[in-house]
């Protein structure tokens, strides 16, 4: 088969591999497609995997099945499977926290969706993470199921509520699904980002403000948009300390912080802890999605409420992943989806 292999950081060829076998109780997909995510971006152009090259990323999968040893797939269905299969039985999954698993089965540890074909194992499979396309969904939408259940888990987690103001900090991809599922539960939606060319991107989803954090102060914007309250909810979906300090400084009186974004690895950042204090924050971390958010997160990706549509700006051949990228990278594109 093709694939679009990873060589070491920013090495990406598109090039021959081998066919991946169906394993015992698994199934193997044909991909139909692929989605790019900011996480593949920043895999792709690091040293992720500590030299040990080559190597397939690609975790936002929909595919055909075209071979299957299990009883809960048939041959031609097509099928979305998430990128974590969570044990369901550590102290953190029996808490409820499946996004903290200690005995996770996570998809970096195998080849992933950058290719023709990929198969699964029987763990996958009894572990829930795989769903099931109804008839006709078009599997280049269904893509969207991923990006979608770390946000969708975020906005149920911090139970944003219809009248509620909530700001974003970061107009990428998860910033704007953060706005429109927050406009879905009928809050009111601000998305503030340094840049502009990120801003136009979000213009068409209904967002009720747009604020350009590099000619105005986002916290203050924030101040007049919401007559001096600050917001309800404020969420930190960029990779700037300096955005999580604005996030505490624009949350009303006990409002709730949400860090998103992860900075980069080793940054300390610095707050003023006194807002926190006096103010009344909450500030929670959020990461990931819990096995039932994943499948709600499914179940609205494809269905009528939810815009898929309108957040895949760029389908193009597995062969033009590094234009992809570029593409992402430049904001030019909001998500773009490959198809080998
Ligand atoms: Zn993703
Ligand atoms: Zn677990």
């Amino acid at each position: 088969m093709k694939a679009a292999v990873m060589h070491g950081p920013s090495d990406i060829r598109y090039e021959d591999w081998p066919d991946p076998l169906c394993p015992p109780g698994g199934f193997r997909l044909k991909i139909e497609a692929v989605g790019l995510c900011g996480s593949d971006i920043r895999n792709l152009t690091t040293d992720s995997k500590k030299g040990a090259y080559p190597h397939i990323y690609g975790h936002e999968v929909v595919g055909q099945v075209v071979e299957t040893d299990t009883g809960k797939y048939r041959l031609g269905e097509h099928v979305y499977v998430y990128p974590a299969a969570h044990c369901l039985k550590c102290e953190n999954c029996r808490a409820g926290h499946h996004e903290q698993c200690t005995e996770v089965d996570e998809y970096t540890d195998h080849p992933g969706g950058f290719a023709e074909y990929i198969s699964y194992d029987a763990t996958r499979v009894e572990r829930g993470a795989t769903f099931e396309l109804p008839e006709g969904t078009d599997p280049v939408l269904a893509v969207m199921a991923e990006p979608l259940s770390s946000t969708y888990a975020c906005i149920e987690n911090i139970d944003v509520q219809l009248g509620e103001t909530v700001a974003i900090l970061g107009s990428g991809p998860v910033g704007v699904l953060l706005a429109v599922l927050s406009k879905l539960r009928g809050a009111h939606t601000v998305i503030a980002d340094v840049s502009g060319e990120r801003l136009k991107l979000a213009e068409d989803f209904g967002i009720d403000h747009l604020i350009d954090s590099s000619t105005l102060d986002p916290v203050e914007a924030i101040r007049e948009i919401t007559g001096g309250r600050g917001a309800d909810k404020v969420i930190s979906a960029n990779p700037s300390p300096s955005a999580q300090n604005q996030a505490i400084e624009m949350a009303k009186k006990s409002g709730t912080v949400v860090f998103f974004g992860g900075i980069p690895k080793g940054t300390l950042a610095q707050i003023d802890s006194n807002l926190v204090h006096y103010n009344g924050l909450w500030i929670y971390g959020h990461y990931g999605a819990n096995s039932p958010q994943v499948e709600k997160a499914f179940q609205l990706a494809i269905s009528d409420q939810f815009p898929a549509a309108q957040f895949v700006t760029h389908v193009l051949p597995l062969s033009e992943i590094n234009q992809a990228i570029e593409l992402t990278r430049s904001g030019q594109a909001l998500k773009v989806v490959l198809k080998p």
